[in-house]
């Protein structure tokens, strides 16, 4: 495929206004393709060089790709900058000048999806003195051989701008229909993606070896596991009513969630987004190293900077001063880290995934027995609610979070929220004061005293997993501080746009849309039923359609974005559902 084509879909992509059209252009997209070019046609349309484990970025800024423009096309650093700022688009800017300048292509023949791929990976993996030079001419080489719309989405495509919205589920949906005829093998695609977070890999595969090669994907040393989550219900005996009767309650840390997998003498260190962050936990690489006798072995489970002298575990607060670039020698000296784990996926070779529970558990703690750094988290088996109970307040007491409850006879659960692992934490009791994490989708002109940060607000949405789509439950005025607001106009003013994203289902209309990319992290009151949200949105029993709105929202956490989460880990309109439920539920019992 030609990376003409390849542009022409995306201006396609780009004006349509359903999710299911969306499924079918890319179908078609991954139909016209040969199959050696299913990999880089995914990559390129999720902006990524490889998956995100593997830490390839392109490394340019926003001034590289300008300078790149202005040195292929002819004009001025100076007009290149106007005609972004005039059209907010770094790719209409360079389509615009093209056209414009009416320069020739230099190259005799067009440019292939894969050559295009290749190109723009060499670019990335340029590093070292002078490299910044060697990507604005490497770059610019390929504007001047481009048509202006392929020049479009070759400076969109480095700067993580394509923005055609499509998330991981239309991509698989999409795979489906073009390899399997129709969308029921998603399911089937998305297993194997949770179990190699690269969708690419699965496309290729696909493509290539069938579905029944699919079915056979399974858990691979160095390469990340989506790792399981946890439902909430709010009292121990709903839990217990849940897990059967019997479950093993474990201490609920808040630190990093750390998937460590280690084999030939090598660690690597994953985040909750699946990122590498070997670099930045040397004394856990060490300690895994030292203590751990395993041919091979990966362990999920978390972080936690620990106090040795008094034997208290040290808050978030101070756990995330862990999380940084530079100086990362002298604060883990100062701040030691441990892990406690609570899961095991691979052992010596052999895929642990499938086996229950309470057998892994077993493998656990036989391999972690004598080991200082890397231990097991601690955990209790319960069979009535009164003991979980007691659990969870001498959990609460030690300084913890709460607790995380475990169907003993379940498997891992990749990349899913699932009622086999439940958590519980003091909060849900009655107000509601757990936070939610929501999807920033559009924001509002500030008024009066505000007008000066130009920011008045936030339209957030939840994440419908059903319909891969972002509904909206909330208006956010409050909570922020002024560098907050600061920080949020500048981010939220790259990504604004005049029309409503393809994947969000709003009733409000904002000041300004925003492509779903940031998560903020907001506390309330109570939820409420509401006419002029949709997350949630159902027909009640006296005839009027509401859907779920939260009371009282505001902003928490000193970082305004949250970096660790993307838009698909955002709270779920099912979570919400669940939470209004609840909490209705806490009331009746309390009155
Ligand atoms: P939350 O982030 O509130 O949805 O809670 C789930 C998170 O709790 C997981 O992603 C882990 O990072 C963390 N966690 C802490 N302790 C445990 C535990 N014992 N079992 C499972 N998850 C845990």
């Amino acid at each position: 495929m030609l990376f003409k084509e390849l542009a022409g879909y995306y201006d396609r992509l780009s004006s349509i206004s359903s999710r299911l059209e969306m499924i079918d252009v890319m179908a078609e997209v991954f139909k016209s393709a040969s199959k050696d070019e299913i990999k880089p046609i995914i990559y390129i349309t999720q902006g990524i060089l490889v998956p995100p484990f593997e830490g390839v970025e392109f490394g340019m800024a926003e001034k590289t790709i300008e300078d790149a423009i202005a040195f292929s096309t002819g004009i001025s650093k100076e007009a290149v900058e106007k005609e972004y700022r005039k059209l907010g688009d770094i790719g209409l800017a360079a389509e615009e000048i093209k056209k414009k300048g009416n320069i020739k292509r230099l190259a005799d023949r067009p440019l292939t999806v894969s050559e295009f791929y290749e190109k723009m990976l060499e670019i990335a993996k340029m590093s070292g003195k002078g490299s910044k030079d060697a990507k604005v001419k490497a770059l610019s080489y390929i504007i001047s051989e481009s048509t202006p719309e392929e020049a479009k989405y070759a400076t969109k495509y480095p700067m993580n701008a394509l923005r055609l919205g499509l998330g991981d589920a239309t991509m698989l949906e999409a795979l489906s229909v073009a390899f399997c005829g129709d969308r029921k093998s998603k399911e089937k695609l998305e297993a194997a993606y949770n179990l190699c977070n690269d969708l690419a890999l699965v496309g290729d595969t696909l493509a290539k070896k069938g579905i029944r090669a699919i079915d056979g994907f399974e858990v691979s040393l160095f390469k990340p596991v989506r790792p399981a989550l946890a439902e909430r219900l709010p009292t121990a005996e709903q839990i217990m009513e849940k897990m059967g009767g019997r479950a093993a309650a474990e201490q609920k840390y808040d630190g990093f969630r750390c998937q460590l997998h280690m084999g030939a003498r090598k660690v690597k260190i994953f985040s909750r987004r699946l990122e590498d962050t070997t670099e930045m936990f040397p004394d856990l690489a060490e300690a895994v190293l030292r203590e751990v006798k395993a041919e091979s072995v990966i362990l999920d489970g978390e972080a936690l900077a620990y106090n040795e002298e008094t034997e208290e575990f040290l808050p978030f607060q101070q756990t995330i001063q862990r999380k940084r670039k530079h100086g990362i020698a002298e604060k883990a000296l100062e701040m030691p880290l441990h892990l406690f784990v609570f899961d095991i996926l691979f052992l010596n070779g052999k895929d642990m995934m499938k086996m229950p529970y309470e057998e892994r558990r077993h493998f656990i703690e036989k391999l972690l027995k004598n080991c200082e750094i890397i231990k097991p988290s601690t955990m209790i088996m319960v069979s009535k609610p009164k003991e979980l109970e007691e659990f969870f307040e001498n959990s609460i007491e030690n300084g913890l979070e709460g607790v995380v409850v475990k169907d003993p006879k379940s498997s891992y659960i990749a990349g899913a929220r699932k009622f086999s692992w439940i958590k519980m934490k003091r909060s849900y009791k009655g107000e509601l004061s757990d936070t939610v994490d929501l999807v920033v989708v559009g924001y509002y002109r500030g008024k009066g005293m505000r007008s000066e940060f130009g920011f008045g607000g936030l339209l957030c949405a939840a994440y419908n997993e059903k319909k891969d789509m972002f509904e909206t439950v909330s208006r956010i005025g409050s909570g922020f501080t002024e560098e907050q607001m600061v920080q949020l106009r500048k981010a939220l003013e790259k990504d604004k746009t005049d029309n409503k994203p393809v994947r969000v289902d709003s009733l409000i209309k904002p000041d300004f849309w925003v492509y779903p990319k940031y998560i903020v992290t907001v506390k309330a009151d109570e939820i409420t039923r509401s006419p002029t949200h949709t997350c949630g949105k159902e027909k009640l029993n006296n005839g009027t359609e509401a859907g779920f709105a939260l009371r009282f929202p505001r902003l928490v956490g000193e970082e305004a974005i949250r970096k660790d989460k993307g838009t698909e880990d955002a709270t779920t309109t099912k979570e919400i559902s669940e939470m209004y439920r609840n909490q209705k539920r806490v009331s009746i019992e309390e009155a």
